[in-house]
């Protein structure tokens, strides 16, 4: 009986957890379970896996849980300092799937804790990629990678012999407006923007992937999970997201990880490892597929592909400088208060102008963060002007 804890259990990537989690009961079992304010759907999910602890980010919303979980032996708790202290629960295996970086501080709690850590939560590698894998190595704690290409990666690298490898090629979709010209991209809106063609996920991502920030972000997330420079690093645009990314090694071996477009494969991996167990989804009928198509991404029309291969090569502070600006713009764009490409825009700018001493320590990142944020938000207001 493994112990697992999901850190934002009803996202997209949390919610295809728990689906898996409720497919082998005599398998797992639920210590926490949290949720920005979703409570219907945090109580619910906490009252089918009879979950120990539920916890809300936004205290005000505690009430509400408290009196959605009355009659069962869950406890209930509100605030940040408490999503923190679910990812130090003690669990065996966390899923860190709670988008953002205000993953971050409850992922390090889940990494200090020196179990297994499912990382779907992009951005807090990202941000703090250093003092991420610092703690991995100090508490001995272990971290699967979640999202679909590094779990791909994962599944294909001989850690062994990392010398080997010659490059990673991470596949994009190349997002909803792959064929869409510069000048209509200028005009696209958040219902366009989050209307992907291959995957269902979370509001953020999808604008992420539309803009292939999600493959930027992806490329340093990279970086920091697998013992490779980022020149080695590759993208390719495959529209069908059947081969999830490639190892290609020095005799001119490629090996590659195949599977339907359905987060819970990944998951799946990373739930049972080193073990296998099994998914709903019918197996790929490669027939019926046909074809897979390879092209190059256009850096013309996909600004944040750039800013992102800068970002990594530059380090120190510019990945969360680049994170953070992008949270701060994607935010304005679903909200209608910016264009699509000035999502972009705003990160190149804020980028160029925030150039902080390197963060060595969590809250040296977090502090980094926040002044980010504080200017990416300024921009916007003038944009908005
Ligand atoms: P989502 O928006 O669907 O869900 C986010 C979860 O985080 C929710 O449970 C929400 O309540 C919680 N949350 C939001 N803000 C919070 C805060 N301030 N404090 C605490 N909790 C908060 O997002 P998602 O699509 O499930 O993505 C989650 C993470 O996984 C992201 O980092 C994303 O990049 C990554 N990821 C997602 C997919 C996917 O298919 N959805 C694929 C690969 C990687
Ligand atoms: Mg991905």
């Amino acid at each position: 009986m493994r112990t697992v804890t999901v850190l934002g259990a009803t996202g997209s990537v949390g919610t295809s957890t728990l689906d898996l989690i409720e497919r082998e009961p005599e398998r797992f079992r639920v210590r926490a379970l949290t949720a920005n304010c979703d409570v219907a759907k945090l109580a619910a999910a906490a009252r089918r896996t009879h979950a120990e602890l539920a916890v809300v980010a936004d205290e005000a919303c505690l009430p509400a849980l408290r009196e959605a979980l009355a009659g069962t032996a869950t406890r209930a708790a509100g605030g940040a300092a408490a999503v923190i202290e679910a990812g130090a629960s003690g669990a065996d295996w966390t899923m860190a799937a709670i988008v953002g970086c205000a993953g971050l501080a409850p992922t390090m709690a889940a990494i200090r804790n020196g179990g297994t850590v499912a990382l779907a939560n992009k951005e807090a590698l990202v941000s703090a990629g250093d003092v991420v894998m610092r703690a991995v190595t100090e508490h001995g704690a272990r971290l699967l990678p979640v999202d679909s290409e590094h779990n791909a990666i994962f599944q294909c690298f001989d850690f062994d012999r990392p010398h080997q490898v010659r490059r990673i090629v991470l596949t994009a979709s190349g997002g909803p407006f792959r064929d869409t010209s510069l000048a209509d991209m200028a005009r696209v809106t958040p219902v366009q923007a989050v209307a992907h063609p291959n995957w269902s996920m979370g509001a953020k991502i999808s604008v992420d992937s539309a803009t292939m920030m999600n493959k930027g972000l992806e490329l340093i997330e990279a970086a920091r999970l697998f013992p490779i420079c980022p020149e080695q690093i590759e993208i390719v645009v495959h529209r069908q997201s059947v081969i999830h990314s490639l190892v290609d090694y020095v005799d001119g071996s490629m090996l590659a990880q195949l599977g339907p477009s359905d987060m819970r494969v990944p998951i799946a991996h990373a739930l049972a490892w080193p073990e296998r167990m099994a998914t709903p989804m019918a197996p790929l009928d490669l027939v019926k597929l046909g074809r897979l198509d390879f092209e190059a991404p256009d850096p013309g029309r996909f600004l944040a592909l750039s800013l992102a291969r800068s970002a990594v090569n530059a380090g120190g502070a510019a990945p969360a400088i680049l994170n953070a600006a992008n949270e701060i713009a994607v935010a304005a764009f679903l909200a209608g208060r910016i264009g699509f490409l000035e999502i972009a825009a705003i990160v190149d700018d804020i980028l160029q102008r925030y150039d902080p001493p390197s963060p060595e320590t969590l809250d040296a990142v977090l502090a980094v963060d926040a002044r980010a944020r504080e200017l990416a938000a300024g921009r916007v207001e003038d944009c908005v002007r």
